[in-house]
């Protein structure tokens, strides 16, 4: 195949190919899911490696209002494409950011005392009620008041003044585990927590919440993995209800025939049992595809797909190429200029994918690199 100059791709070793149309399916099935709950979406990491404006734009036409980022750069990017979302910052309030966050309409998880005091102060400073989300702890040790801080702003009437809470928020720590006990603890927790502060709406579940059962949604539900048809159950690997969004390719730069007994790439760790024909693509670790996806004479790595066959990895993943063993390949052979396909549609599941590097699909998508080419499917409307 001779690539086609015209092709805004043909200049990148990698294509992702992003459906938007599979983004919004998979909100509506949660939005259906949990029925009663205002469907949130978690966009931070840049919409889970997808693309954070693309992702913004397209949920807000399905409806979606309300986005959960992670830092203030990231709310200040969704706000350029929706001036009037909701957008939610999970870090809180970092200090000093206030006026910034303010200037961009958005609104703090504040997790600690000195957080709230900080918010309050500014909404003093500027002679208006600032919105903020208050994030209580449950177990998770990570962001958010404890409990007994919770219970002291609770009790002290001008703990608050200022700040109208919207919304009050905690996280769980085990939902990929629907059995384990620390999620009903949890749910005990802040379904007590809830009862300091009557009247404001509850948010608990992520994308693994929604699918514990109604007790998790309270009035608001903040999902990420899900909507990108990444796995939310440690059980969604084998068997996964929501749709793929993200699939990618890497180019063939050569076909080379490799002899019986020589070994392939760094570290030589790979010797060819047999005569072998070998396909080197343009995409390694610099992309995402993680180095422990890879190939050694003791352990064998993860596949790539082409033309609807399998195709074993090689050797190690090196930083920007990966080697395929393509010998079994039937006619048309591989050559270059073509396309192995390194995960989703037509290719192996990113879950696979995941499994073979140690990792769960969260880092995978996470981690998608800045050098593929990204061709996004429109949402038809
Ligand atoms: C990332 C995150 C979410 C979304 O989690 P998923 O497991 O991707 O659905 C929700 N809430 C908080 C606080 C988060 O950090």
């Amino acid at each position: 195949m001779i690539p086609d100059a015209s092709d805004p791709g043909a200049r990148c070793g990698a294509r992702l190919t992003i459906d938007l149309e599979a983004v919004c399916a998979n909100w509506i099935a949660l939005r259906h899911r949990a029925a009663g709950a205002e469907c949130a979406a978690a966009i931070k990491g840049n919409g889970y490696g997808l693309g954070l404006e693309q992702v913004v734009g397209a949920l807000s036409q399905a409806g979606c209002r309300t986005f959960f980022v992670a830092l203030p750069e990231e709310g200040f990017r969704a706000r350029t494409v929706s001036s009037t979302a909701r957008i939610f910052v999970l870090g809180g309030l970092i200090g000093g950011t206030g006026p910034d966050l303010l200037a961009h309409d958005l609104t703090p998880a504040l997790g600690s005392p000195a957080e709230i005091a900080e918010w309050g102060a500014l909404a003093r400073r500027s002679g208006r009620r600032l919105a903020a989300a208050l994030h209580v702890d449950t177990g998770m040790n990570r962001l958010g008041m404890r409990a007994s801080e919770a219970q002291a702003i609770a009790a002290d009437a001008r703990a608050l003044e200022g700040i109208d809470p919207v919304l009050i928020m905690s996280h769980l720590a085990c939902g990929s585990e629907p059995d384990h006990r620390m999620n009903q603890r949890q749910r005990t927790a802040f379904d007590g927590i809830r009862g300091l502060f009557p009247g404001i709406p509850g948010s608990l579940a992520n994308s693994a919440g929604i699918f514990l059962g109604e007790a998790y949604h309270h009035d608001l539900v903040r999902p990420g993995i899900a909507l990108y048809g990444g796995a939310a159950l440690d059980a969604h690997s084998q068997d996964n209800p929501m749709r793929p969004t993200v699939s990618a390719q890497a180019r063939i730069l050569q076909v080379r025939d490799v002899p019986a007994g020589e070994s392939i790439g760094y570290g030589a760790a790979e010797t060819v049992q047999r005569d072998s024909r070998i396909a080197i693509v343009a995409a390694g670790y610099a992309d995402g595809y993680h180095r422990r996806a890879g190939s050694s004479d003791a352990r064998s790595g993860a596949c790539g797909v082409f033309n609807g066959q399998k195709v074993q990895t090689i050797g190690r993943v090196s930083m920007d190429l990966i080697a395929f063993d393509v010998t079994d390949c039937a006619m048309p052979a591989p050559q270059r200029g073509d396309w192995i396909t390194l995960f989703g549609k037509d290719g192996i599941p990113l879950s696979a994918l995941a499994s073979h590097a140690g990792t769960i699909d969260y880092e995978l998508l996470t981690g998608l690199g800045a050098r593929y080419h990204r061709h996004y499917l429109p949402v038809r409307s």
